[in-house]
């Protein structure tokens, strides 16, 4: 099932989206969102007699995170060797703000500070409801399911600051979306899913999820025994090879097979 939030004009809903994706995860012409009442984390899957065109609603972003979106740094061998830098012997954590979070279609706003301003698409994890110390065996128990984000970065920030909060927690960088895929679940991750990021359209990261260093049980059962999660934050699960800037005006969209395309577009600040 695809959870999505959206609007017509008027107060968010959020809705399921039918219909197939092609393989650029792109959704069939006809595909509608039936509306459903109330934040399906808290009130379940209650479907309205009330539907639109995908085409005539603007899709937001389609989870708030409650409390905070928790990235995790080199996960993926050759993404970390890009940067020159070591794999880490568990999971490097960070956080960016919720107030970073941006939907598909909303603009990444390019500040003043930087002059490096990279993407770095991911697989993001929906976290479903409370949770503190959970052993990877329970992890699926805690998923709502999956999305895709895109973990901006101001990469000489980053370098300069020598940690990550500030590079990583400008407003408008953690666009995530297109909607929320329910169905899938962490083995088919751990076999092999691919994720590509393309700006204006030529492919720059073209990676399996296959190759996560430390995998999603993992990754939940680590965040959890630091932190409690809330229901809608997410946890991004890193970037594979091939990160690299983006400029003023520049369309990138990031593609994760059986789940979407998130794209956005960068804009001056
Ligand atoms: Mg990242």
């Amino acid at each position: 099932m695809r959870i999505a939030r959206f609007t017509t004009g008027d107060e968010p809903s959020y809705g399921v989206v039918t219909g197939e994706v092609d393989q650029f995860g792109q959704p069939a012409d006809d595909s509608v969102i039936v509306a459903l009442a109330g934040d399906p984390l808290y009130v379940g899957i209650k479907l309205l007699e009330q539907e639109h065109k995908l085409a005539d609603v603007r899709l937001l972003a389609p989870t708030l995170p409650r409390s905070k979106v928790v990235g995790i740094g080199r996960n993926y061998r050759a993404h970390a060797a890009e940067l020159g830098n070591e794999v880490p012997d568990e999971p490097l954590m960070f956080i960016k703000p919720n107030t970073s979070v941006v939907g598909p279609g909303d603009p990444i706003s390019y500040p003043a500070q930087t002059s490096e301003l990279h993407f770095e698409g991911e697989l993001a994890i929906v976290i479903g409801r409370i949770c503190r110390d959970v052993p990877p065996e329970k992890a699926t128990d805690v998923i709502h399911g999956y999305t895709i984000g895109n973990d901006v970065t101001a990469r000489d920030l980053q370098r300069k600051d020598g940690q990550f909060t500030r590079a990583k927690g400008f407003d408008s960088f953690c666009p995530l979306g297109p909607w929320i895929e329910t169905d899938l679940d962490p083995q088919t991750f751990a076999d092999g899913v691919s994720i590509q990021t393309y700006l204006n359209g030529d492919l720059k990261q073209d990676g399996s999820t296959k190759d996560l260093i430390f995998d999603i049980p993992t990754l939940v059962a680590h965040v959890t025994s630091v932190m409690t999660l809330l229901p809608g934050d997410v946890i991004l699960t890193g970037t594979p090879e091939g990160v690299g800037p983006m400029e003023i005006g520049d369309e990138v969209e990031v593609s994760i097979a059986g789940i979407g395309t998130l794209t956005n577009k960068v804009a001056q600040r």
